[in-house]
């Protein structure tokens, strides 16, 4: 049985698409378990009818003429029970009901299961016989375990149309609406472009050619459009490198032209090996020799043959690969959008970004809130290779990517925008006005910063200094660990342009999905691992390196320089890294630079350091919540997984009271305390945040206007009173809608955004 279920199993994943699965399931349905007629209802989810997509062993016709309203005969029993009913003779139960066209009276033994994925009735399996019998345990045990396993590509064919498209004579592909989540504010109309991950020669599998002749043709003409590659590129920086640098595109020219090599691969193709593996071995093998070579220009030659290799491999990998030509409103689309991929298209053309995977508060959302670009996350039923070039609407509010758009949804998305852009306008008045409550509180706003493009977006909008230096970013750009002198000049970079505000400086924190592609960390459970400051406590030589950087860029400044530590999850660990920048300060007096002693703070990113916040607090200058962190770990969510990106809520009553709690702990040791978290950037976070008695909000340049806004807009008074009722609720959905109903009553309605629906 188990095997028959996986053939069938991946039988249906095979198929070409929908609606041949669904022939595909119920032709291999009925031969496995040897009955005569199996059948699939799909339930059309606008009228909630049941209708028959699939069909094997009825009259020819029965498909999409078998239609039941909801609840109505055996299947609609089914689908409204959401449990099995397994029937010896069906035409005698009451609610069996009798379908003229498809003249199944004759069939009695009837077994039908739901088809459910998250709590949902998708539709129903079916499969009858004529003899009257029960089905044995072992069928229904099978179709129950198959359903539950199909379940998921119904889903998906529901999410994409596909089952509207056979459930729906009239349907209309065109305005389909993609779920994922919000990942960064706005909306954007554009044209999708969609990056796959760069080759990767590491990871091509080793298999048997299928076809020798097409694999050849393949590898030849992948060196061809490699060649003509090279020498467009070369010829385009003609004028503008030097001619040692050039020299190394004859280099490349040269490798690509030796036969030897491209003999190699071609005879391991002829020998069977399919192209992209023959391709590895035998470029791997060179570096291998280049690699063992005692002479240094050699041995660097090995990395020449390897980016050669890669460029062959991109080539063979997407043939129909066009030369990237950005259009203007580009929506960037892919599978997984990495920080690298953000800065691949111009920003002046970046108009919008959909990923399918990462949710909203995966870091490559936060860098496109940094980046100020709608941003869609986690949109995984959108068929992306489908909507290449085609026009999408993001709505980065919402999480929604519709496609296709017609006249008049543009009309209306077009208006929400227009809304957005007049708001936007209205608030860059705010600009140099101080961040304090209607009854006098005054508040600290500053800006989380990772690139340096932020710089005057930040101080355009008004930031009061920086939160959070994500100092991983330079990190993750880059190809190896950058020097002290580079990290030095890019700290003094911020600071002098932030002068004499105070920039906090976060130590290097990378680690759970935040990696360095020269420094890799590969672990089963990375966000429970070798993360933040674990690491950096382990490499004292780059933790060093980093903060002697940070203090040298700071000498001679008025702004403090505050050192914060990431993921700090003991006392001891603060001790360790709080020698650590001793240390380091030491290192630079005594290389006779004028330093100020930093602060040095502590992130609040585990439940371990909010029940310790007093003890940490006494041991440093600040603290600061992490609270996309702390909400991950409070609420044992991944950050990054779309499929519980429903469950990831900040203002889930666990977190509120972790933050108020850890409010009170900074307060009682008398240490300042913010937050740098993305829920400082929301208008309920800052509100509530306010009342707890936060200090600092920190937040992306985008949110902060918007916040000022809200904050000048209330009185400290109200926000108290409204935390003091938040405290009292068990839900979050009971936060969620107190707490919009008061900012709406409140008249500070205008920085919840609208719907295109309402
Ligand atoms: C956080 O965890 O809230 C935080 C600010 O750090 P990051 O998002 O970079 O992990
Ligand atoms: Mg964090």
């Amino acid at each position: 049985m188990l095997n028959s279920l996986r053939a069938i199993v991946q039988a249906v994943a095979a198929a070409s698409d929908f609606s041949h699965a669904v022939g595909v399931l119920v032709r291999d349905v009925r031969s496995a378990l040897g009955v005569e007629v199996c059948s699939v209802f799909l339930k059309d989810r606008h009228s909630d009818r049941l209708v028959m997509v699939g069909n094997e062993g009825l009259a020819d016709n029965a498909v999409g003429q078998a239609i039941l309203e909801a609840g109505q005969g055996l299947v609609g029993q089914v689908a409204k029970r959401a449990e099995p009913i397994n029937l010896d003779n069906a035409p005698e139960h009451p609610n069996f009901h009798y379908i003229p066209q498809i003249d199944e009276d004759a069939f009695r033994a009837f077994l039908g299961v739901p088809i459910i994925h998250h709590r949902d009735v998708l539709g129903v399996l079916v499969v009858q016989q004529r003899t009257a019998r029960r089905f044995d345990e072992a069928e229904e045990a099978f179709l129950v375990t198959l359903s539950a396993q199909l379940a998921a590509v119904v889903a998906h064919a529901q999410a994409t149309g596909d089952v509207d498209a056979l459930t729906n004579e009239n349907f209309d592909r065109r305005n389909a609406c993609f779920q994922g989540v919000a990942g960064s504010p706005g909306i954007a109309i554009g044209q999708a472009v969609v990056l796959k991950a760069s080759a990767d020669l590491a990871a091509v599998p080793e298999r048997e050619a299928e076809d020798v002749t097409v694999e050849l043709m393949l590898f030849d003409r992948a060196i061809d459009a490699a060649r003509a590659e090279i020498e467009g590129v070369g010829q385009q920086l003609a004028s503008a490198l030097p001619p040692e640098e050039l020299a190394l595109f004859d280099v490349y020219l040269h490798m690509l032209d030796d036969a030897a090599m491209a003999d190699d691969v071609r005879n391991r193709i002829r020998r069977g090996q399919w192209a992209q593996g023959a391709l590895k071995q035998v470029i791997f093998e060179h570096v291998g020799r280049f690699e063992e070579m005692d002479d240094t220009y050699l041995r660097e030659r090995g990395s020449d043959v390897k980016e050669l290799g890669q460029r062959v491999l991109s080539h063979m990998q997407d043939m129909r690969r066009r030369k990237q030509h950005f259009p203007d409103n580009a929506i960037l689309v892919s599978e997984e959008v990495t920080p690298s991929m953000l800065a691949e298209i111009p920003a002046d053309k970046l108009a919008g970004v959909v990923s399918m995977r990462g949710a909203g508060n995966s870091h490559v959302a936060i860098l496109a809130r940094a980046l100020d670009v709608p941003t869609v996350m986690g949109a995984i039923d959108l068929p992306i290779y489908q909507v290449d070039g085609s026009q999408l609407v993001v709505d980065g509010f919402y999480g929604e990517v519709i496609t296709e758009p017609d006249e008049r949804a543009l009309r209306r998305y077009g208006e929400l925008m227009e809304a957005e852009r007049g708001f936007n306008t209205e608030l860059e008045s705010l600009r140099d006005l101080p961040c304090v409550t209607e009854d006098g509180h005054r508040l600290r706003l500053w800006v989380n910063i990772g690139l340096v493009s932020d710089i005057s977006r930040s101080l355009d909008r008004g930031a009061e200094g920086i939160g959070l230096f994500r100092t991983e970013v330079p990190f993750i750009t880059s190809d190896r660990f950058p020097t002290e002198q580079e990290q030095r000049a890019l700290y003094r970079e911020h600071m002098e342009a932030f002068e004499p505000r105070p920039v906090t400086m976060r130590t290097l924190d990378i680690g759970g999905d935040k990696s360095l592609s020269y420094f890799p960390i590969v672990e089963e459970n990375p966000f429970l691992g070798w993360r933040g400051v674990r690491v950096t406590l382990d490499h004292p030589e780059i933790f060093l390196v980093q903060v002697r950087a940070m203090l040298k860029a700071n000498e001679g400044l008025k702004g403090d320089l505050r050192i914060m530590l990431p993921m700090i999850s003991s006392v001891d660990e603060t001790l360790e890294a709080k020698a650590l920048v001793e240390q380091a300060y030491a290192e630079v007096l005594d290389e006779g630079l004028n330093v100020k002693t930093p602060l040095v703070g502590v992130m609040i990113e585990v439940p371990a350091a909010v029940y310790q916040a007093r003890a940490l607090a006494r041991e440093v200058d600040f603290l600061a919540v992490g609270s996309n962190d702390l909400t991950q770990y409070m609420l044992a969510v991944d950050r990054n997984n779309p499929r519980v990106a429903e469950l990831f809520r900040e203002t889930h009553p666990a977190v509120i009271t972790a933050l108020r709690d850890v409010a009170r702990a900074a307060r009682a040791e008398r240490k300042p305390i913010g937050i740098c978290g993305e829920f400082a950037g929301t208008p309920a976070g800052a509100v509530l945040c306010m009342a707890m008695g936060f200090d600092v909000l920190s937040m992306n340049a985008t949110n902060l206007p918007r916040v000022k806004w809200v904050i000048r807009n209330i009185k400290r008074r109200e926000a108290r009173t409204m935390l003091s009722e938040v405290l009292k609720m068990g839900t979050t959905a009971e936060v969620d809608r107190y707490v919009r109903e008061q900012m709406t009553e409140l008249g500070l309605g205008r920085v919840l955004p609208s719907h295109a629906s309402d």
